[in-house]
């Protein structure tokens, strides 16, 4: 299949004529049956039409990812969710009010019009409102449902910018659609409205504290920190292997000057013997590894910036032919959960502590 890429500038609030024009051709696509990656304010989506029960096999297909994981359903306006929701609880208003659109995917118990192909089989379903422009128009060209997963591969960093789609997805799918780099790097939090309290089942930009000033007591799946509790993930996609870079991915957790030493005196011992050595590394360190490869995440005074690179860095390792690669850890308050979450998954949860 010739996948076609098109690029939408979009530096304005208002979409050009041409600009419009595009969307509403890839809205055809999708609407006809076929797939079309996408911008969104997290990370790049795989749209097809959420209802259509082929569609969401074709995604499945596309990615390489096994059909018991189920697709987020994505709507351009508040007033869609009835449609596909058997019921919609107080609290998704309240969530809705604070956070759409935005980042930030709420479950909730489906209507009979969701396929179960969409939802891997479950009977909820999860819907996000996105924010970005782009993303909302398309949206609504395609007839308001549209689901989509992260654009990349089964297994790889979700893309964070369009080159890494079209690596993933060239010949795939039917349209790719370059709305350059994204704002906020990291996947949409999951919060689960059909238990009581509320539960996180990934954390995200909008975080645990955000959402209990909100709802009051909110909890956190313990399996996204976790990987020893013994139980499964509720996100079924979160329990396989995800973001892992090719080579060995090791955190050291500790004091910071204690990391940098423990970290050099491994990059010289694995030297002598012959292997290539990667750091993942931030703003303030990255002059003192004496390793291989050594790439700036971004500053600990400005988290945003390590969420927004992460996927980058990971999938650049990649191209940069080492044989282990060491990451400084990061601490798990407020947007801190939503990095080592997605950090440790990519490390297999190999954590040392120093
Ligand atoms: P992605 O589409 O790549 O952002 O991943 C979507 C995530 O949402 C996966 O981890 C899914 O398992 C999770 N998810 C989607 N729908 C549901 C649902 N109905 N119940 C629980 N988790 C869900
Ligand atoms: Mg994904």
């Amino acid at each position: 299949m010739d996948t076609e890429i098109v690029t939408i500038e979009f530096t304005q609030d208002n979409l050009t004529a041409a600009e419009d024009r595009l969307l509403r051709e890839a809205g055809e696509v999708i609407r006809r049956g076929g797939l079309v990656a996408f911008p969104t304010e997290t990370v790049y989506g795989l749209g097809g039409d959420a209802l259509n029960p082929a569609s969401s096999e074709k995604i499945y297909r596309a990615k390489g990812r096994p059909s018991d994981n189920p697709l987020i359903v994505h709507i351009c306006r508040l007033e869609d969710l009835k449609k596909i929701v058997a019921r919609v609880p107080e609290e998704a208003y309240k969530i809705a009010d604070a956070f759409w659109p935005g980042p930030l995917t709420m479950i909730m118990e489906k209507a009979d019009i969701v396929p179960l192909q969409t939802t891997g089989g479950l009977n909820t379903v999860a819907v996000r409102f996105p924010s970005h422009r782009v993303a909302q128009k398309l949206i609504e060209y395609s007839g308001g449902y549209v689901a989509a997963p992260s654009a990349n591969l089964s297994g790889k960093p979700s893309p964070t910018r369009a080159k890494y789609v079209v690596e993933d997805m060239s010949g795939r799918i039917d349209t790719i659609i370059d709305g350059g780099d994204v704002g906020i790097g990291l996947e949409s939090t999951i919060i689960d409205l059909t238990v009581t309290p509320p539960q996180i089942l990934r954390p995200g930009y909008v975080t645990r504290q955000m959402l209990e000033e909100l709802l009051g007591q909110v909890e956190m799946d313990r399996t996204t920190m976790q990987n020893d509790t013994g139980e499964a993930p509720k996100a079924p996609g979160m329990k396989y292997r995800h973001y892992a870079p090719k080579a060995e991915l090791l955190i050291v957790e500790g004091e910071q000057e204690t990391v940098i030493r423990y970290i050099n005196e491994n990059v010289t011992m694995r030297r002598k013997q012959g292997e290539r050595i990667g750091v993942i590394a931030t703003g303030e360190t990255c002059a003192v590894y004496e390793a291989d490869v050594v790439k700036n995440i971004g500053s600990r005074e400005d988290r945003e910036t390590i969420a927004k690179n992460l996927f980058r860095v990971l999938r650049e390792f990649d191209d940069a032919g080492v044989d282990v690669i060491y990451s400084e850890s990061f601490d798990t308050d407020g947007l801190g959960q939503a990095i080592m979450n997605r950090l440790l998954k990519a490390a297999g949860h190999r954590l040392v502590q120093v």
